[in-house]
């Protein structure tokens, strides 16, 4: 079993830091990298191999997921917007995929259970439509998870303080799969 991790945006921010708190200038490329990192290492811990990617270039991600043959792959988000009220959890499958919606259902109930986060429950990317490009052009498995809102005082602190608790439910979520 081989695990592809992919924190969202690009390595220090450059060119792509993803969103930023307006409040704490928090940046969701460092969270992510972190969150992914620990990721790999629980993973690692439990037998499971991992390689780790976060990259701009989104074409060099996928081919590289798709060359190493990764059994599955998980994209790190966090999510942003205008209102500073959305908050919460939702985890990402592509259209067609039974594997990744049952992937991404483990994944989802570990975090909003062990972070108490809102559950935004998972959601279907339809290629052509609402598609993701990394679950669109990825061979295995794949989910895309936001794990909070950046933008949200409550779940901001989260992103800040609870990394290592995000990543020990995204790793229990690959074991729950599995
Ligand atoms: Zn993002």
């Amino acid at each position: 079993m081989k695990v592809f991790i992919n924190p969202g945006h690009a390595p220090n921010g450059v060119p792509d830091p993803g969103a930023v708190s307006d409040v704490t200038g928090l940046r969701e490329c460092d969270v992510v990298l972190s969150v992914g990192k620990l990721v790999e290492h629980y993973l690692n811990a439990v037998g499971i191999e991992t390689a780790v990617l976060q990259s701009d270039e989104l074409y060099e991600v996928c081919s590289e997921a798709n060359n190493l043959d990764a059994d599955l792959f998980i994209s790190i988000h966090c999510n942003s917007v205008e209102s500073p009220y959305a908050e919460g959890t939702e985890t990402w499958y592509c259209a067609g995929s039974s594997d990744g919606k049952h992937l991404a259902e483990c994944i989802q109930s570990q975090i909003v259970d062990h972070l108490g986060t809102v559950d935004r429950g998972v959601k279907m990317a339809t290629p052509g439509k609402n598609g993701l490009y990394v679950l669109t052009n990825t061979d295995m498995p794949a989910v895309l998870v936001e794990l909070a809102f950046i933008s949200n005082e409550d779940d901001e602190k989260l992103l800040r303080f609870n990394q290592d608790e995000f990543a020990r439910a995204i790793a229990r979520g690959v074991t729950d799969y599995m």
